[in-house]
């Protein structure tokens, strides 16, 4: 017996030996300042970033009234013009090629034919201010207001900031003479926040037409979190190799209906089996959930930015994998990263008081986890509401995860590289994109879809896009800037000016 307890506890040392062991070789990441040095004054990018900002380029929902898009439009054209004019040598030495009437697709031809392009992406459109909530905002959201340190407006984080950085990056190197070996194109899409089908969606088209294959690509979709992600003590670069798929589902419920004085059993109403069935699915998530190689990967790359506990955890996945998933399944946020959610965001059903409809319809939103499939999702959710008395359709065809881009590949180690000289002390980690991007449309033109404009966002920053007060800082957008100015400037072995 007591050898036995000797055995175990002896176990139990190495096991604990192994677990500290294996957190102490984890590097402890130094937080430092941003880079003094830059090829760029930061408040011409800031004052060009805020001009950009006054351009209402909002992308309405279909339904909008004709007014309002129009105005849209008319901004669309207008910031072009602005762009040509501000940027003299980009309209010289670039060609622009207008697709879908308003999205803007630049080549910076390359003195080596045989190297594949590369494309940068950043949309022009914004997302519209919440009616009611213009009066919550500290500066106007479209008056391009710079204050205590920071551009405020629309756009500032999603993504006009991407579209000054290539372009003060582009601008600043032709005046120094520069000539890319590898071709460079800029897509700045004009209707990303409403699916992208007439802009990044045509300009892959046309690419396609063309033959071109892309070397990589570089959207948005990942930034420099410091300070913005709980437990997480920055700077940390997430680069998005993957994104989520979406697809909306309607379910119908139907019903005799009638006079709600004489009612069947409340579960027999189309309102009560409409109401079931979504408790059933939420209750019963059909879809797997748990880390992936890309989630694995975004857990032990932090792991240096966290404290010892999480740092712990993280350095023995072998071990305490269970344990990370459950923290992460705590928040909303976190939980997206493990699975397919679940989201009801519309019902209808029933117009009086005293009358039971004969239907009533729910649509539920799911962004679908790389190991999910558009028909798995279908097919699981069916399954598992097993009622045929509710129909379930797709509405729209819905979208099917990104493939998840080579983390191994030369074209990885380059952005990475790139970031990590451009932020000094920065942690580049790999990630999971919760949300869509236009980079989507690309995925025929290269596996080398990487997401990330590297503005740099602290607490509280993340209600900030889509939200109220939405800001970058100065020396932000700068970086920007000399992120995209040595992206282009020391690929293929060359050298910046
Ligand atoms: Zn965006």
């Amino acid at each position: 017996m007591r050898r036995i307890l000797l055995g175990l506890a002896a176990a139990l040392a190495l096991l604990i030996a192994v677990v500290i062991g294996r957190t102490l070789m984890v590097p402890v990441s130094k937080p430092l300042p941003p880079r003094e040095t830059s090829a760029f004054d930061a408040d011409t990018v800031a004052n060009h970033l805020a001009e950009a900002v006054k351009f209402r380029t909002i992308s309405w929902q279909a339904g909008a009234p004709a007014e309002d898009i129009a105005a849209s439009q008319a901004a669309l054209t207008a910031f072009r013009t602005w762009i040509e004019t501000t940027y003299p040598n980009v309209a010289k030495s670039l060609s622009r090629e207008i697709v879908g009437d308003y999205s803007l697709l630049y080549t910076w031809k390359g003195s080596d034919a045989a190297l594949k392009p590369i494309l940068l992406m950043s949309h022009m459109d914004v997302v519209p201010v919440v009616p009611g909530t213009e009066k919550n905002w500290t500066h106007d959201p479209f008056a391009g207001v710079i204050a205590d340190g920071h551009i405020w407006g629309r756009g500032t984080l999603d993504t006009k900031q991407g579209i000054i950085g290539m372009l003060e990056a582009a601008e600043a190197l032709i005046a120094k003479g520069f000539q890319p070996k590898r071709t460079i194109l800029f897509a700045f899409g004009h209707d990303e926040e409403i699916g992208g089908t007439n802009g990044n969606a045509k300009i892959a088209a046309l690419l396609a037409e063309r033959k071109v294959e892309l070397e990589f690509v570089d959207d948005e979709g990942g930034m420099i979190a410091n300070g913005a992600l709980p437990g997480v003590e920055g700077p940390v670069a997430l680069v998005g190799v993957a994104e989520k798929g979406s697809l909306t589902l309607e379910f119908a419920a139907k019903s005799a209906g009638g006079h709600s004085s004489a009612p069947p059993a409340v579960a027999e109403t189309a309102i009560g089996r409409l109401a079931h069935a979504i408790e059933k699915l939420g209750n019963n998530p059909p879809f797997e959930s748990g880390l992936d190689e890309t989630t694995r990967a975004t857990v032990t790359g932090m792991a240096p930015a966290t404290g010892f506990v999480r740092r712990m955890a993280s350095a023995n996945l072998w071990l305490l994998e269970p344990l990370v998933e459950r923290a992460m399944r705590a928040s909303p946020a976190g939980a997206a990263q493990l699975h397919t959610t679940i989201a009801p965001t519309i019902v209808t059903g029933g117009v009086k008081d005293n009358v039971m409809p004969p239907e009533a319809k729910a649509r539920v939103n799911f962004r679908i986890h790389p190991r999910d499939t558009v028909d798995g999702v279908v097919e699981k959710v069916k399954r598992t509401l097993d009622d045929d008395q509710i129909d379930v359709a797709p509405v729209g065809g819905g979208r099917d995860p990104s493939p998840v881009s080579d983390m191994g590949g030369e074209q990885y180690a380059f952005i990475k590289r790139t970031l990590e000289a451009v932020r000094p002390g920065v942690i580049v980690v790999p990630t999971l994109v919760i949300a869509g991007t236009d980079s989507r449309y690309y995925f025929g033109l290269t596996k080398n879809v990487f997401r990330i404009i590297p503005a740099e966002i602290g607490e509280g920053d993340l209600q900030r896009i889509h939200g109220t007060d939405e800001r970058l800082s100065v020396a932000s957008a700068r970086q920007v800037a000399d992120y995209y100015y040595a992206l282009m400037s020391t690929m293929d072995g060359q050298k910046a000016p």
